[in-house]
């Protein structure tokens, strides 16, 4: 086993580090407190105390009501649940808007919507990988159930103007959801002063544990539950509810909010440091939506030349880890959708590697880091026979 201590982890959009703070708080409830939170006695009442302070935990930091959130098992389910209650709510309207570079919890289900009646519209993006707020006005029609629009894309971490969205939304009178998995925890949100129906979010995106999640739901917003039985969270969604690891994501949001001011110059500062230094060290280097808004913590670099599958394998030998933009699946090369969409060359695509830092990474893994990558690329370089000759590097 590869522990997290041996490594550098620069993949902090894929999942990050628990926050030993997270893991004192919910390890009691696990092995004392594992009363039923619904249960009528004080062993079972405490548990649904926790719930409680969780709920508040998380509002506070989307800076809404404890009452508008729904504990959910993951970010997908709740994507999955926003968009199938607005489908139920009315049966006549069964049209979705979506954009072409969604995750796949948003991608797939609108394929599903489509397979069974309902019709979905695919917003394009730029080549910064933005949205035209008036082709998404063109796209809504009568039959319009929901927008659904990330709000930090997980590739790039361009960010969509969602309180723009949210406007015309509320103009045009159709529900807006938007997955903000990648965007709770990293930049201020305060849904109180917003027009946004319902939001996403994923405990294991900040430093809380995988399987839990939550859904936003304004409290002016109507709402049908996919998940039917008990009448948990007030009969949003049934099923007895993961305790420890809603109290992991309480204290996570905790731990965000406590803390979001301070990373967000830390962490920017130091994807900044490891962009400007790689593109000034790494010759034919490109940032993928680098002109456009962004999370503070991503940065998508293509190295032009090399393959990002085979500089994956080289980085893994180094304890280096992050993500590649295309993956080698039976026998043919998948590139990147998002990057698809942008418009970037499928060769140029096929060199893309997503880089996210987080709360634990220091200035000691960026240098790491970039010692390690012109290296690597200069080697990919030196071996590819479709690139022009460069001085190979030891690695
Ligand atoms: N949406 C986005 C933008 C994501 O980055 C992810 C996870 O990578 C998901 C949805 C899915 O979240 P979860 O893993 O909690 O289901």
């Amino acid at each position: 086993m590869v522990s997290g201590e041996q490594i550098i982890y620069l993949d902090n959009n894929a999942t990050t580090q628990l926050d030993p703070a997270v893991i004192e708080e919910m390890l009691p409830f696990l092995t004392q407190y594992y009363g039923n939170p619904s249960s009528g006695y004080t062993f079972g009442r405490q548990v649904r105390q926790a719930i409680d302070l969780a709920r508040e935990r998380v509002a506070a930091l989307l800076g809404c009501e404890p009452g508008e959130i729904v504990f959910t098992s993951c970010g997908t389910e709740s994507n999955n649940a926003a968009v199938n209650s607005a489908l139920r709510l009315s049966p006549t309207r069964q049209h979705v808007v979506t954009t072409a570079v969604e995750h796949s919890a948003t991608r797939r289900h609108c394929e599903t919507v489509e397979k069974c009646g309902g019709s979905v519209t695919v917003l394009d993006v730029d080549c910064e990988g933005n949205i035209d707020l008036e082709e998404l006005e063109r796209a809504i029609t009568p039959q319009t159930a929901i927008i659904t629009a990330m709000w930090a894309n997980n590739e790039t971490g361009v960010l969509f103007p969602v309180e723009k969205i949210a406007e015309i939304a509320r103009r045009k009178r159709v529900l807006f959801h938007t997955d903000a998995i990648q965007t709770v925890g990293k930049i201020p949100i305060r849904l109180a002063d917003s027009t946004l129906n319902s939001l996403a979010l994923s405990a294991h995106k900040l430093h809380g544990p995988k399987g839990v999640g939550a859904l936003y739901v304004n409290k002016r917003s109507a709402f049908k539950p996919s998940m039917i039985g008990g009448s948990q969270e007030k009969n949003r969604r049934a099923g007895t509810e993961n305790v420890a690891s809603i109290v992991a994501l309480g204290k996570a949001a905790e731990c965000a909010m406590a803390t979001l001011a301070e990373e967000n110059t830390r962490v920017r500062a130091l994807r900044d440091r490891f962009e400007a230094a790689l593109l000034e060290r790494v010759p034919d280097t490109f940032v993928n939506g680098g002109r456009a808004d962004r999370l503070p913590n991503t940065t998508n670099l293509s190295f032009e030349g090399i393959e990002s599958d085979a500089a994956l394998v080289m980085f893994d030998r180094h304890q280096l880890c992050c993500s590649a933009g295309s993956a080698c699946r039976t026998g043919a090369v998948e590139t990147s959708h998002v990057l698809s969409a942008m418009k970037v060359p499928a060769e140029r695509a096929r060199a893309s590697m997503r880089f996210s830092f987080g709360r634990f990474n220091t200035d000691a893994d960026v240098d790491k880091a970039l010692e390690i990558i012109p290296a690597v690329i200069a080697k990919l370089r030196a071996l590819s026979p479709a690139s022009p000759a460069r001085e190979p590097a030891a690695v």
